[in-house]
């Protein structure tokens, strides 16, 4: 950290998120007076030598030197920056395109011929695709595990085996991993843990603290905040994120300007708006749970679905993205009138934005090992997944009643 900028660690994460990145040198114009409260957007290919004798010296390979437009400029090292402030025990932020391109680069990385990867059996559909389609052709195979069963995963450690890909709370069927008992597991047998942690992001799970290795994170979602942005970021102590960083850089990964700008506002109020998604989340998951047409409410932060205990103990925080199953008897059709009788939910993929999405959601054929919770598609429930926005509570709490009075229509 350079010498104008307050001792991060010492700061609350509202102050940090307010803090984070902005160095008085990417806001200023050398010998001016005065600065700018963010950092402007530097639209670059080619970065200038003063002479043949400096191009001669060649630059450092990290963030924070002209070199070229490739390794970005100061609008992306600033959002790299400002991220690994916000991510307790990173040494640096690899900015990417998509958090689909930073799953693969972390993987392609970390991994190579030969060696195994374990991927928990609830991981994100294109997680999964990336290790069918994409590591096995680099000889790199893959086998998935039950994240709630520790001695499995234990036992299925082999010699090979140089990663292991987790993800708390589990895609669309929600449910919280002991991280800190897996990451010890690995650890003792020398398997790297990389966490897909863009549920809990830095505020509400600290990944690198509860013994994740690498953490990356979809800035997509919470970050972008606004529904206008694709980008990923993976974060991680000096080792990992040399070869990483490596990796990115031969597979030629870079963010734009634009964007990076974006993603720096969208994090100035992430904080407020995981606070306002999250509560909300947790009122109207309260109000589906005592409804006769809903048999679960997989939401962690409420009291009575399925690990909560351990998201009470891990979590710092939550966001608005949770999912519920339809009591038995409802149908796909009762499902899809439903969903179509909603006026405030918009029906997409993605989430994290200000607005309210719901989808629904057929996990049973993305498990290799077994749905989770029991229920869930297997004949006697129906899922949905709801992305919670920043409405007011009462009103998506109506519109979601009007949705479940259209179960009953034919
Ligand atoms: C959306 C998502 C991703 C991928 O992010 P993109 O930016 O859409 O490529 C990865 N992991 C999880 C858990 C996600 O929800």
């Amino acid at each position: 950290m350079s010498e104008d900028r307050p001792d991060s660690a010492a700061l609350a994460d509202a102050t940090r998120l307010v803090e984070a990145g902005r160095r008085k040198q990417w806001r200023s114009v050398p010998g001016q007076p005065g600065s700018v409260v963010n950092p402007p957007v530097w639209r670059a290919s080619t970065h200038l030598y003063e002479s043949t004798d400096d191009l001669a010296k060649g630059r450092p390979n990290a963030d924070g030197h002209f070199f070229y437009g490739r390794r970005g400029g100061p609008t992306q090292w600033a959002l790299a920056d400002a991220l690994t402030e916000l991510e307790q025990g990173a040494e640096g932020t690899e900015l990417f395109p998509s958090g689909v391109a930073a799953i693969a680069a972390t993987l392609l990385a970390l991994l190579g011929p030969g060696d195994e990867l374990l991927v928990c059996d609830n991981a994100y559909e294109p997680t999964r695709n990336i290790a069918k389609g994409l590591l096995a052709g680099y000889g790199i195979t893959h086998r998935a595990f039950d994240p709630l069963d520790l001695d499995g995963f234990a036992a299925m450690i082999g010699p090979n085996t140089k990663v292991v890909m987790l993800e708390s709370p589990g895609s669309l069927t929600m449910e919280v991993s002991d991280i800190p008992a897996l990451t010890a597991i690995a650890r003792e047998r020398g398997v790297v843990s990389v966490i897909d942690n863009t549920w809990g992001g830095p505020l509400g799970f600290p990944a690198l603290t509860h013994g994740c290795d690498v953490t990356l994170m979809s800035l997509t979602k919470h970050v972008g905040g606004h529904s206008d942005l694709m980008m990923g970021a993976v974060s991680a102590k000096a080792p990992h994120l040399a070869m990483i960083r490596r990796h990115a850089q031969m597979l030629g990964q870079v963010v734009s300007p634009d964007d990076a700008a974006l993603a720096l506002r969208g994090l100035r109020t992430m904080g407020l708006r995981l606070e306002r998604t999250s509560a909300t989340a947790v009122e109207v998951a309260r109000w589906l749970s005592a409804r006769p047409e809903v048999s679960a409410v997989l939401c962690p932060q409420l009291e009575s679905a399925p690990g909560h205990d351990l998201w009470q103990r891990d979590f710092s925080g939550g966001c608005g993205l949770f999912s519920f199953v339809l009591a038995e008897g409802v149908d796909k059709k009762a499902r899809a009138r439903l969903i179509d009788a909603l006026d405030l939910f918009g029906i997409g993929f993605s989430w994290g934005g200000y607005e309210s999405l719901a989808l629904p959601l057929d996990p049973a054929s993305l498990r290799t090992i077994r749905p989770w919770p029991p229920g869930i598609d297997d004949g006697s429930g129906l899922g949905l997944r709801l992305a919670i926005g920043l409405e007011d509570a009462g009103d998506l709490i109506r519109d979601l009643e009007r949705g479940l009075a259209a179960l009953g229509e034919t």
